[in-house]
């Protein structure tokens, strides 16, 4: 079985956390180290100072145990009904395990907590074994007024935990970890049923038993878990090929204040709307998913990975889009624009980074684009259609930088949050964003939300380093993924984002980008919700919530607006 470490309170997971390496079928060490020196090049540091006018200074979190936690609010006869139903050890309000399920991942929830601020902390943790637990316990929160949130991995860049409530109620976190069993695996019909609380690595552990795969593979694999995936509506890095995590999903079962939603019928059903799709992507606000069976796969006999340049990101989107239209998309597609290109070849080091910089130059790329794509599958099948692509990317100006390109991503593609903490410890706001749009509408986009984010950071020899890339593509169009680097304000960090936050979303809808692509929609995007789903998609989905939900005691922080 795979290790499960723990996330930090204040960060990612803890130095020296190890990944299985499932692309290898090895394990990769992650050694998270503390210093600055050692997670990012000299020249890195040199330079990033330079473009963002940023004073590499020392940052550190408040420690642990300064961090402000105040106590529980959960009343007393409600805490000893809570005890008489799950058991003493499943009703925890002690400082460490309340800290530990507070917020999510997002820079507004780092911020907070390693200022020391928990105050959004809750008033105790549950954990259910079972289906008819969590319904148990829905309906004595709602008889009581309790708010309860729903807690996989707690990876929530979206403010998904935030547990805020406009009453003012106590709030208890379900977390999922005892229901994270293999319940089944049905070979002949690819299907495989587990509890919500499973995480990637111990479900790919278990299928390789069986010669199969999910494939899901985000950037939160080590810690992010299947109901949360589900209720996130979730994409991982292989996504545009095996399907993003709402079309792995056959059926699910829901607890609901109201009773036991069972949606979903394999292999396929025309039995009315389906009532599978308000589940996915409810964010804990309909109740609590706790079983999930889901379409899985043969563990691919290759895996090919590599690199490509071109000239620039108008000519690299061009050719996903032809590829895209006749049906040759690779099943890893990554299309870095020119600011995310020449930062990983500042930030990374190693034979990866030597192969690409020597590649750009040698094929006058110089200041141009990097795609890194993946097949998997069956030797003759990655063959055929990487043969395809490879003929179409040539047409289109690609220039080939070769295998070790492409692997080097794969060997350092869990890495990215470790180094995030380092930079947070210095003085740097890292944040990340992300949306979807046509391919008409794709550029238009792109422009739109990095003036935002560069206008809004922007500040007396200050510039952000704002770095995009195409992260899922679709033959209708794609999703971009920003990350954004700036000086942090030490004074007010929290305004300095949501300021920039602010604008970017606004001019990301006006462009016609999508309000998120994989990230949900949490606290942090709820007042824009209905600028995509329209004032009555709105109205639908609190009918649903009234119905499942009369008492509004599921995660009411989030999705819906206030
Ligand atoms: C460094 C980093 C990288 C990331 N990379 C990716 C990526 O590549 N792709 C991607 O899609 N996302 C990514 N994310 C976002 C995050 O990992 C996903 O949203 C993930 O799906 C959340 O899963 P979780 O188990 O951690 O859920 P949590 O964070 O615990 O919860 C997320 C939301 O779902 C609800 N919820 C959780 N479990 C259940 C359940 N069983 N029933 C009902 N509601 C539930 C919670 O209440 C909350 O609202 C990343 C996050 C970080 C910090």
């Amino acid at each position: 079985m795979a290790e499960q470490p723990e996330l930090t309170v204040q960060g990612w997971g803890p130095p020296g956390t190890r990944v299985a390496h499932v692309a290898e079928g090895g394990t990769l060490e992650l050694t998270a180290d503390k210093s600055l020196a050692k997670a990012l090049p000299k020249a890195a540091r040199k330079h990033l100072a330079r473009e963002l006018g940023w004073t590499p200074r020392r940052t550190p979190p408040v420690p642990l145990d300064d961090v402000e936690l105040a106590a529980s609010r959960l009343p007393v006869p409600v805490r000893a009904e809570l005890v008489t139903l799950l058991g003493q050890e499943n009703v925890r309000d002690d400082r460490g395990s309340r800290l530990r399920r507070t917020g999510g991942k997002s820079y507004l929830d780092l911020v907070r907590r390693r200022s020391g601020d928990a105050s959004d902390a809750p008033d105790a943790v549950l954990t259910p074994a079972d289906t008819a637990e969590v319904v148990a316990v829905l309906q004595l929160c709602s008889r009581h007024g309790v708010v309860v949130v729903p807690f996989g991995g707690g990876t929530s860049v979206v403010g998904g935990l935030s547990g805020t409530d406009v009453d003012d109620r106590p709030v208890v976190v379900l977390d999922l970890a005892r229901m994270s069993g293999l319940v089944s695996v049905d070979v002949p019909s690819s299907l495989v049923t587990a509890g919500p609380g499973m995480r990637g690595p111990a479900l790919e552990d278990a299928l390789a038993e069986h010669d199969l795969t999910l494939g899901h593979l985000p950037q939160s694999w080590e810690f992010a878990t299947l109901g949360g995936y589900a209720a996130t509506r979730s994409a991982g890095q292989a996504s545009t090929g095996v399907g993003r995590f709402e079309d792995l999903v056959a059926s699910l079962t829901l607890a609901t204040p109201s009773g036991v939603l069972e949606v979903g019928h394999p292999p396929a059903s025309a039995a009315g709307p389906d009532l599978l799709g308000l589940a996915l992507g409810s964010e804990g606000t309909l109740g609590v998913i706790t079983e999930l069976t889901l379409r899985v796969r043969p563990r691919p006999e290759v895996e090919e990975y590599e690199g490509w340049s071109f000239r620039s990101w108008a000519a690299g989107l061009a050719a996903l889009q032809r590829l895209a239209r006749h049906d040759l998309l690779p099943d890893v597609v990554r299309l870095s624009d020119p600011d995310e290109t020449r930062a990983n070849l500042l930030l990374s080091g190693g034979a990866g980074a030597r192969a690409l910089r020597g590649a750009l130059r040698s094929r006058g790329h110089g200041s141009g684009c990097l795609l890194v794509v993946g097949w998997q599958g069956l030797p003759t099948l990655v063959r055929a259609r990487q043969r395809a692509a490879t003929s179409l990317l040539r047409e289109d100006g690609g220039k080939r930088a070769g295998s070790r390109v492409g692997e080097a991503w794969v060997r350092h593609r869990f890495e990215g949050p470790y180094l995030r903490d380092r930079l947070l410890d210095h003085g740097l706001l890292v944040e990340t964003l992300e949306t979807a749009a046509t391919w008409s509408a794709l550029p238009t986009v792109y422009d739109a939300a990095r003036r935002a984010l560069r206008e809004a950071l922007a500040g007396p020899g200050k510039q952000p380093l704002v770095m995009t890339h195409v992260s899922h593509g679709y033959a209708t169009g794609a999703s971009l993924y920003l990350t954004v680097l700036a000086d942090r304000d030490d004074d007010l960090p929290l305004q300095q984002w949501l300021g920039a936050k602010r604008a970017s979303t606004d001019a990301v809808l006006a462009a016609g980008g999508t309000l998120t692509h994989h990230h949900a929609v949490g606290a942090d995007h709820r007042p824009w919700l209905d600028r995509e789903v329209g004032p009555l998609g709105v109205d639908v989905l609190r009918a649903v919530k009234a119905s499942l939900d009369p008492a509004g005691i599921c995660n009411p922080g989030v999705l819906l607006p206030s």
